[in-house]
């Protein structure tokens, strides 16, 4: 005898809505009913613990999927708890779980809003099936109870329920497969499904398999029963037990990387929180794999009581650790976790901040280990790491030794500890200068004294070493210093350096002020004589404090108001051109030569600085006329 049912009116929305709105992440049905059907074991187990007679002879615990091609089901059997019939009007009839109609609200917005991701994140249990099924059975016998009976629905108005028999304890759930998901009849289609969601259920997924009569080849093929996952996940193993290929297997599967990768960290946890991990960083990049973009998904898979809950939780790693990939398992989360919940749960910010630090120590370490590995790494990821100095202070002095700078004097990158370890000079420091690229800061005037002096300097051309370098600001308490500060002296002036300084000061006093005047006060604040400079004419510099070129330009391309800033000029009177302007300004100090020559430099040390000029005219104009003057 069957009984007609009506769905509660909530229960029927809930399905109006699985079945007419999103199909984009309809395959995530068979994760929801292997997690039930292991639930429903893991009921049974515990019950089993105070009934000891409660299991009798079916102690071998499985979730079968079967396939049907004749009669177009897809069919998921378990020997777990089972349902009376109290229970399955009470948890296939109702929406029971809080969780789900919260999540139901949330559906109806995200319909209005087109965010059809969210299904897939948090899984609508039960009802899913209706994804993919124009109607259902759920044939089921309580071990509590004799008696079996069969739900059936096409998910519209309700369900109708009758009993039937069964053998064994546990649930059995029927999908008739709409027409459109015929796919799910092929078993590669559901094989795949099971590895890429439930890979990792702890119970054995079993699938029927052909196999040949080994001594028979022509005979029917028979087939048996194989289990399609694998019950004990690879973050769940002993270290020792698990070989580097099976590391490089798995890596390449979570991360779409086909290289291998530079290192994992593979760690169990169980502190404040407890949880399994593990991460992997990458070594080179690729097309499918590259990380460095900030707006690319990112984040470790997410498994709550060995369910894929996300997968990529951005809320276990920063955005500047978005290199890294892998999974990271922990039973301290309910199952139903939303993603808004996830943003600001205290359990997986504990995770993070201890996911985070791993990541530093095994970086710290994959330098010492495998230098040249570790350079690849740094080559293509390196700049990342420098927004982690800019965006995680706290750690900036750790994440600052993990760095790899180009300099002026190695040909490959070094760190800063192997920058101080070969310093010359008098007084340790590290000097560095930013700029577009090698060859513009390589030709900066100042570079000079430090060729001359064989004293290092890093060559920061990244977007972010402006913002990076100013933030860290020392290292291991050594002042980390632009060479282009007004107050960089490489060597302590001897007596006679400074009498020598002040007679060339006074020879050049008259024609300084002229320079000063013919640039206009408004650009310079003033004009000084500095023998440092090389081959070069002469230099601009930024007083102290005041934002330098790099910077200045940085603020203007985010539309930043950026103050005036008037300027040092520096002047080097070893120079020959130098030494004929003043000749020049001897023989007439209103020349308008002088006038002409010194303009022309002032936009010259201007283009070296900036790296162009307003008036590029006026210099392409005033370049013709020189050179005019050369070939007269
Ligand atoms: P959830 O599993 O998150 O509670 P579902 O909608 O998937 O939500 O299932 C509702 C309830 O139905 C479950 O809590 C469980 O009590 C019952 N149930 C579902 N599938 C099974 C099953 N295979 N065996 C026993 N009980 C089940």
């Amino acid at each position: 005898m069957s009984k007609q049912h009506n769905f509660e009116a909530e229960t029927g929305r809930i399905l109006e809505l699985l079945t007419h709105s999103i199909y984009s992440n309809k395959e995530i049905f068979l994760r929801e009913l292997i997690s039930n059907a292991s639930d429903a074991i893991d009921k049974a187990r515990l019950k089993a613990l105070t009934d000891t007679s409660f299991l009798g002879d079916d102690t071998n615990f499985e979730i079968k999927v079967e396939i049907d091609k004749e009669a177009k089901t897809l069919t998921i059997t378990d020997n777990g708890i089972g349902m009376t019939e109290e229970e399955i009007h009470k948890h296939i009839g109702t929406i029971a779980k809080s969780g789900t109609k919260e999540f139901m609200e949330k559906l109806e917005k995200a319909k209005e809003g087109g965010e059809h991701n969210l299904i897939g994140q948090f899984g609508v249990g039960f009802y899913s099936a209706f994804m993919v099924a124009e109607s259902v059975d759920v044939i089921t016998r309580s071990g509590l109870d004799t008696k079996a009976h069969k739900w059936t629905s096409d998910g519209k108005s309700g369900y109708e329920l009758q009993e039937t028999t069964k053998e064994g304890r546990g649930t059995q759930v029927v999908l008739h497969l709409s027409e459109w998901n015929h796919e799910l009849l092929e078993d590669w289609k559901v094989k795949e499904l099971i590895k890429k969601y439930s890979n990792y259920v702890a119970v054995p997924i079993m699938m029927l398999e052909e196999v040949e009569d080994e001594e028979n080849k022509d005979a029917p093929k028979k087939t048996q029963w194989k289990q399609v996952n694998e019950t004990k996940p690879i973050w769940k193993k002993s270290k020792t037990s698990i070989k580097d290929e099976e590391y490089k297997d798995f890596y390449q599967s979570v991360s779409m990387d086909f290289n291998a990768p530079l290192g994992h960290i593979h760690s169990s946890i169980e502190w404040k929180v407890s949880y399994n991990s593990l991460l992997f960083i990458p070594q080179q990049t690729n097309a499918f794999a590259d990380m460095r973009d900030p707006n690319k998904e990112y984040g470790p898979k997410l498994y709550v009581q060995n369910v894929l809950i996300l997968e990529n939780a951005k809320e276990l790693l920063p955005v500047w650790l978005r290199f890294v990939s892998g999974v990271v398992e922990t039973t301290d989360l309910p199952l139903n976790i939303s993603r808004e919940m996830l943003q600001s749960n205290a359990t997986l910010e504990t995770i993070k901040k201890s996911l985070v630090k791993k990541v530093l120590w095994e970086l710290k370490k994959l330098r010492v280990k495998d230098p040249e590995g570790y350079a690849k790494f740094a080559e293509n990821y390196g700049s990342i790491l420098k927004e982690w100095v800019y965006y995680e202070q706290d750690l900036k002095q750790d994440v600052a030794e993990v760095l790899e700078f180009n300099t002026l004097l190695s040909d490959k990158k070094i760190s800063l500890d192997e920058y101080l370890e070969n310093f010359k000079g008098d007084t340790k420091t590290i000097y560095y200068i930013t700029g577009k690229s090698r060859s513009e800061v390589l030709a900066s005037p100042y570079m000079a004294q430090f060729v001359e002096n064989k004293t290092n300097v890093l060559l920061l051309t990244d977007t972010i070493d402006e913002w990076m370098i100013w933030v860290l600001d020392e290292y291991k308490e050594i002042k980390l210093k632009s060479i282009t500060a007004s107050d960089v002296k490489l060597k302590e002036e001897t007596e006679e350096d400074k009498k020598k300084a002040e007679t060339t000061q006074k020879q050049f006093k008259d024609m300084l002020e002229l320079v000063k005047n013919t640039i206009g006060t408004e650009k310079i604040e003033k004009v000084e004589l500095n023998p440092n400079l090389g081959n070069a004419l002469w230099a601009l510099k930024t007083p102290d404090g005041a934002m330098n070129p790099q910077m200045e330009k940085m603020m203007k391309a985010m539309g930043q108001p950026v103050p005036e800033t008037k300027r040092v000029l520096e002047l080097n009177p070893e120079n020959k051109l130098v030494k004929a302007m003043k000749k020049e300004f001897k023989a007439d100090v209103k020349s308008k030569k002088l006038a002409d020559l010194t303009n022309y430099a002032y936009m010259q040390a201007i283009l070296l600085e900036w790296g162009e000029l307003e008036n590029i005219a006026d210099f392409v104009a005033m370049t013709n006329k020189f050179a005019g003057e050369y070939l007269k």
